[in-house]
């Protein structure tokens, strides 16, 4: 199976021309992994060079309650109206999903999902779908145990509009516990989407303490989702360090949501180590976004980048739809491979300090 993996993910870019090309990279050239270093997927730890057939999209969506679209909007609309803006102005979400039945509502069709993602050239796929949200994790079990696909769960509280309500209340140290236990329980290989609405609200800032700590704990890294274009990014990895975790474990989510020719915030986090999430790819939202990443690519930043979809089904798009649109702009196609298979896996190894309990 990784052969075929492998040889479908030389073609990502410039179909029979990329076969034609060279291995996807020399030894020289992989990335180190800390000794004991895993991808934690939810039937078994991975070393990362066993992923590397292919991309790891670190942030996707296999379940979501059925009103949790109802709920983002609604949300959404009323931090906007809050700030007085006028209707026309709506962050950019996710791609819109095609028509036809939702694989979130079926195990077969998700199963397929996940499969022909694989044939596009997936490796790995995170799921960032939280407690609050709707998620169901048996039917991601269920799902990625049909389909053979290695899925890694996120683990964590969302934002406020979506938190369980026992969040509110909840001392820190009680949401740290709260967080140790999904992870074990699940068991997870990240923390995420771990995010803050608009600006970054006390409940949420309190959520980030514990997750920072969590991490700790665990070892498990960390992904965000911001709300309003790039809101509280610097805060939210301000917060993280804080409780002691480093940048280079933290991925800001949502980041081409910001619009910045000069890419000051996106230049900011790699500065400081931390991974940059454009996140919402496959879509009509690429054009904009394209030239963010090429910016960054320039500044030297390419090891920073993080690629997915946030997507409910057409999994591979960022592969197959995000990366020739790069392409076309001028990014180097050996560099693109590294970010969908490398940095990915670089941002999901962790060294365990709990050992897997399932
Ligand atoms: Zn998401």
């Amino acid at each position: 199976m990784a052969t075929t993996t492998r040889r479908v993910a030389l073609q990502w870019v410039g179909g029979a021309a990329a076969a034609a090309m060279l291995p996807l990279r020399t030894s020289a050239q992989a990335p180190a992994f800390p000794k004991g270093a895993v991808i934690r997927t939810l039937f078994k730890d991975y070393a990362p060079e066993e992923l590397a057939g292919g991309a790891t999209l670190f942030h996707e969506h296999l379940s979501l309650g059925p009103d949790f679209t109802d709920r983002f909007r609604a949300a959404a609309a009323a931090v906007l109206a809050a700030q007085g803006a006028p209707p026309t102005q709506r962050p950019a979400g996710p791609p819109p999903a095609p028509a036809g039945p939702d694989p979130m509502r079926d195990v077969d069709l998700m199963a397929e999902e996940l499969k022909s993602a694989q044939r596009d050239g997936v490796a790995c796929i995170v799921d960032a779908g939280l407690e609050g949200a709707g998620t169901d994790l048996e039917f991601i079990r269920a799902a990625a145990m049909k389909s053979g696909v290695p899925v890694v769960k996120g683990a964590g509280f969302y934002t406020e509009p979506f938190y369980p309500k026992e969040v509110a209340t909840m001392s820190e140290g009680d949401l740290v516990r709260a967080l140790v236990r999904q992870a074990d329980a699940y068991p997870a290989g990240v923390f995420g989407e771990i995010g803050s609405w608009d600006e970054i609200t006390a409940v949420e800032r309190k959520v980030f303490r514990a997750v920072g700590k969590a991490h700790v704990d665990t070892n498990l890294p960390i992904f965000t989702h911001t709300g309003i274009p790039g809101k509280s990014a610097l805060e939210q990895l301000d917060i993280l360090e804080d409780a002691g975790v480093d940048p280079k474990r933290v991925c800001i989510g949502h980041l081409g949501n910001l619009n910045d020719p000069n890419v000051y915030v996106h230049k900011t986090i790699c500065r400081r180590g931390g991974f940059v999430g454009f996140d919402r790819q496959g879509g009509n939202g690429d054009a904009n976004v394209v030239p963010l990443v090429i910016a960054l690519l320039d500044a030297g930043f390419a090891d920073h980048v993080l690629i997915s979809g946030d997507a409910s089904r057409g999994y591979a798009r960022p592969v197959t739809s995000f990366l020739p649109k790069l392409k076309a702009a001028g990014a180097d196609e050996a560099v693109l491979k590294r970010i969908m298979i490398d940095n990915s896996r670089r941002f999901l190894a962790f060294v365990p300090k709990r050992a897997r309990r399932s």
